[in-house]
């Protein structure tokens, strides 16, 4: 088996070491990571640094033209890196899996790319003219998770080279091949030392934050390591984009129908096995359509079949790895121990792999670890409630403020209620559905700054004020 490289300075660089990367549905042996030591993240960091200068001089157009060119490479390959993704994230190749996410990884990349941002005139009087003009930082630090490895690897490093920065990205040691890829496709486009990636563990990530010659750290992943990573920037004061974990809740006004809610309910639950920062986590459903809404729901979720993302057949596959299975069976164990009515699934069996079956449960509160936590897994806690008024506060009763939603066929009144949620995006009869020119991004514990759109392309750059 042929070992994955570094991509430093536009070039392949072997590692003495490498980590094997295993497929979640079977366990057997994707590839192998190659885990770079502290001088090879120091290259990266410094080809980066070398490539800045004449980056962020490069013409605009000629950088916006190059990222649409990024675009179309990602495109031309988005079959092979769909199989790859599949392989090593265990997520199925159609439906909302690994071709959904190349087709969101090149519409954002597009998207991204057409952006731009013209400098400002703040004031042009006989006192005095005012300009606002934007400014690349440096090298950017990308640090990304493994449930949309390939898309959210996008949204950092695109943005970050529209800009003018240069990047050195560190994806996931679970999911690393299909971004290593990636970037060597980019480097067939972009000028050496532009994109660069390095694999590792044991504290790769941690010293990329810290790295003096860092500039910027946007980091996608969990709040306790966010706040790490917070921690690690704060010695050289880089500037930070954080997106982190959510507990999105989900409520169901009265008089709605549930026949007509049941699918998107279930999709902005289990999109990607529920493995998604803005999925619908906690469900509170008004009393009064509260057993049809479960109804509904099971009847949808008992017909997706669950198997190995390489057969077309699975619309969901695996958990990607023991630890999330781990937690999601606690999180199932302890609210079933608590009074939680299994409606569905709750029972892993002991086949192989990290498979876990689309699971619903009722009968459960505010104080049961399922409802506070973030399970980040195939199971929903369905939650029944009495007063509008009194659910809104158990909804924002939560550190995090990623993302919510509201169901009614009354718009205005789920608007109503939508503005009071304490959350970065809030969706009225849908969840999750986020889109290239909608800043995203988490209030409270969930995060710091947006991504997507203008909004997100400022946070890749710093403001300087010239006044004539
Ligand atoms: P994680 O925090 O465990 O890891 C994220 C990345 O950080 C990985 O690349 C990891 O190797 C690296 N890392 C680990 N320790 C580090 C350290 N001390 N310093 C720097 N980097 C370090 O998260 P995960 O398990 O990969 O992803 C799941 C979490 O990510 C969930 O909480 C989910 O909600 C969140 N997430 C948030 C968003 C969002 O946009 N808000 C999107 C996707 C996932």
């Amino acid at each position: 088996m042929k070992p994955y490289a570094l991509m430093i300075n536009g070039q392949r660089v072997e590692t003495a070491q490498h980590l094997e990367v295993r497929n979640p549905a079977d366990g057997s042996v994707v590839g192998l990571m190659p885990v770079a030591t502290e001088a090879e993240l120091n290259a990266a960091v410094a080809a980066a640094s070398a490539a800045f200068s004449a980056w962020a001089a490069t013409p605009d157009e000629e950088r916006q033209a190059l990222c649409a060119k990024v675009a179309d490479i990602i495109e031309a390959h988005a079959e092979e890196l769909a199989q790859l993704l599949t392989l090593e994230q265990g997520k199925p190749l159609g439906g909302l899996g690994s071709r959904f996410e190349l087709g969101g990884a090149v519409a954002w990349t597009r998207a991204t790319a057409a952006l731009s941002l013209p400098v400002e005139l703040l004031q042009d009087t006989p006192e005095g003219r005012v300009e606002l003009h934007r400014k690349p930082i440096g090298v950017v630090g990308s640090i990304t998770p493994w449930n949309w490895p390939v898309m959210i690897a996008c949204w950092h490093l695109i943005p970050a080279i529209r800009a003018g920065n240069t990047v050195v990205s560190k994806p996931s040691s679970l999911t690393p091949l299909s971004t290593i890829r990636m970037v060597e496709l980019m480097n067939e486009v972009l000028p050496p030392g532009v994109m660069n990636v390095v694999t590792g563990e044991g504290g790769l990530g941690g010293a990329l934050a810290g790295h003096a010659g860092v500039g910027k750290v946007v980091f996608t992943g969990s709040t306790p390591v966010g706040k790490k990573v917070m921690a690690a920037a704060a010695g050289t004061l880089k500037r930070l984009t954080l997106e982190l974990g959510g507990n999105d809740a989900g409520i169901v006004l009265p008089g709605t129908d549930p026949a007509a809610i049941a699918e998107g309910l279930f999709w902005g639950a289990f999109i990607n096995n529920g493995q998604t920062c803005a999925a619908l986590k906690r469900l509170y459903v008004h009393e009064s359509v509260h057993d049809a809404v479960c109804e509904a729901l099971v009847a949808y979720a008992a017909k997706i079949p669950v198997g190995d993302g390489r057969l077309e057949s699975s619309v969901l596959g695996p958990v990607q790895n023991e630890k999330q299975l781990a937690l999601v069976r606690e999180l199932v164990e302890d609210a079933k121990a608590q009074g939680g009515k299994v409606l569905l699934g709750g029972d892993p069996g002991n086949g192989p792999g990290y498979f876990y079956p689309v699971t619903l449960i009722s009968n459960v509160d505010n104080g049961v670890r399922l409802v506070d936590e973030e399970q980040f897994g195939p199971v929903l806690p369905i939650i029944k409630y009495a007063s509008v008024e009194e659910v809104i506060g158990r909804a924002n009763a939560s550190p995090f403020g990623l993302g919510g939603s509201v169901w009614s066929s009354d718009i205005e009144a789920a608007k109503t209620v939508a503005k009071r949620l304490e959350c970065g995006s809030v969706w009225i009869n849908k969840h999750g559905a986020i889109q290239p020119n909608a800043p995203f991004g988490g209030v409270k514990q969930s995060g710091v700054g947006v991504e997507f759109g203008v909004e997100g392309l400022k946070e890749f750059t710093t403001i300087q004020t010239l006044l004539v």
